[in-house]
């Protein structure tokens, strides 16, 4: 039998093949790859640090959480049940972990060239100690060893924190999260940095899924009564000073469109009214969206904590999957999206004031050149996010890099974000971003844009700083 094949991490890869971009690149990426990391905006759950439980088993860590996964496969004929995916009607799903493992094993091959190969490849040999490929031959034996390095002390969830050297981890919640887990956290006395941010889009978008029950909930948790417009905006303040008082530093938006208008107290009061009724329209809903955009940044102005807009997803675009799994099963596509027109009353109210901290996303990349380097190349309070999404690759980061520096510069950038919910795949996703940044700043000192000590600044500022000025971290 040949012998099973290798995991081979070059120690130069996504550098360029060109000898002196290539050594220049190496120096670059010398001098920021073991610097903390720094997570300000992610979707890990907070109740692993809280409980610091081992990991149960190889698929509940590394295939569970993570829908890219889903998504390749499904668009290759895997049906989601044999991957475990659980039902909205409580169906028949494969339940047996090791023939899970086995099935995405056998289809590994499918994650040639993309992101989540790199990083899961990377995430098995850096962080468990993995030689060998994963692949239908190797997935039991893979699964047996993953299963007993699982159940070390070093790989406990705060001791994987630890080694990774994570300085700080957001995760992000609702405004009706009661933030339970951060406060065990904190109670425990351990030293990891984990935080909240605040994401309140299940309370102000009126076509959410249970719109009604969240607000009650807020009501609940807040101690006022949300059933009136003005209870509700005082329920949001109060929930962002105590998210504030328990260590976050941001807020979040997913939008669909970054639409934005200022409407009068009266007239969102009345939009409110109706959804409270329910009687609220589509329409309804985009208008108080859009003013509520408004709030928040009104509110971030006050506060003090740094604002987020995702917008230009279309979430759910399977209908078929959605009515039978729910949400992020990876059905979600990016759309066009119009920043310049819908962002404008916000940034003609706001964007001039430094006290604000406004930064942007996009999944529309046709945008960066066109609207959001020249945005945030000009608005005080505005920054633009790293490549999102479907383009945290090696070519949407390149990508990012070429259409955004020469408009906005690397300094109206916030740095990498991982903005992700699979935990051990944080080491390997940063170490891509600083990769891909030494690349592109070898580049400019070999083609003598920038001086080398010019591109040291750069790519330390990139790997950590930036974030952290921006997180207020
Ligand atoms: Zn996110």
């Amino acid at each position: 039998m040949p012998k099973p094949a290798l995991i081979n991490l070059d120690k130069n890869r996504y550098f360029s093949a060109n000898p002196d971009e290539r050594k220049t690149a190496r120096h670059l990426y010398n001098l920021v790859k073991d610097l903390p990391l720094v997570c300000p905006h992610g979707h890990v759950d907070p109740k692993l640090f809280a409980t610091n439980a081992p990991f149960p088993d190889p698929t509940e860590l590394l295939i569970i959480p993570d829908h890219y996964l889903f998504r390749m496969l499904y668009s290759q004929g895997i049906p989601l049940e044999s991957l475990g995916v659980p039902r909205v009607d409580g169906g028949e799903v494969e339940r047996d972990r090791r023939k899970i493992w086995q099935t995405v094993a056998n289809n590994f091959y499918l994650f040639r060239g993309t992101p989540t190969g790199s990083w899961l490849k990377q995430e098995l040999a850096e962080v468990f100690g993995v030689t060998k490929r994963l692949n239908g031959e190797t997935a039991m034996e893979i699964y047996d060893e993953l299963q007993k390095v699982l159940q070390r002390p070093e790989n406990r969830p705060r001791a994987m924190f630890e080694r990774f050297n994570i300085e700080v981890l957001s995760t992000t919640d609702a405004p009706t999260d009661s933030l339970e887990f951060h406060q065990q956290i904190k109670d425990s006395g351990w030293s990891g940095k984990v935080i909240p941010a605040f994401r309140p889009d299940n309370v102000t978008d009126f076509m959410y899924k249970g719109w009604k029950q969240n607000i009650e909930k807020l009501a609940d948790v807040s101690g006022i009564d949300t059933s009136t417009y003005k209870g509700f905006i005082q329920a949001m303040e109060n929930r962002r000073a105590f998210f504030k008082q328990m260590g976050a530093t941001s807020t979040d938006q997913g939008v669909t469109t970054p639409f934005t208008i200022e409407l009068s107290e009266d007239q969102a009061a009345m939009l409110y009214a109706r959804a409270i009724r329910g009687e609220a329209t589509s329409d309804d809903a985009r208008f108080f969206t859009g003013h509520m955009i408004m709030e928040m940044a009104r509110m971030s102005i006050e506060d003090g904590m740094t604002m987020q807009i995702h917008p230009g997803v279309i979430r759910n675009h399977n209908s078929v999957i959605f009515e039978k799994f729910g949400l992020d099963k990876g059905c979600d596509i990016p759309s066009m999206t119009d920043y310049v027109n819908n962002i404008k009353p916000l940034l003609n109210k706001f964007g001039n004031d430094p006290r604000l901290n406004l930064i942007m996303f996009t999944i529309d990349e046709t945008t960066y050149s066109r609207e959001l380097a020249p945005l945030a190349g000009h608005y005080p309070a505005m920054k633009v996010g790293p490549a999102w999404w479907f383009h945290d690759s090696r070519e949407g980061m390149i990508r990012y890099r070429r259409m955004m520096t020469e408009t906005a510069g690397f300094y109206n950038g916030v740095g990498f974000i991982d903005d992700t919910r699979a935990f051990p795949s944080i080491p390997a996703r940063h170490d891509v971003a600083r990769r891909i940044d030494a690349r592109y700043l070898a580049e400019l000192v070999c083609e003598h844009v920038l001086d080398l000590d010019e591109a040291e600044d750069v790519i330390v500022d990139l790997a950590y700083n930036l974030a952290k000025q921006n997180y207020k971290l």
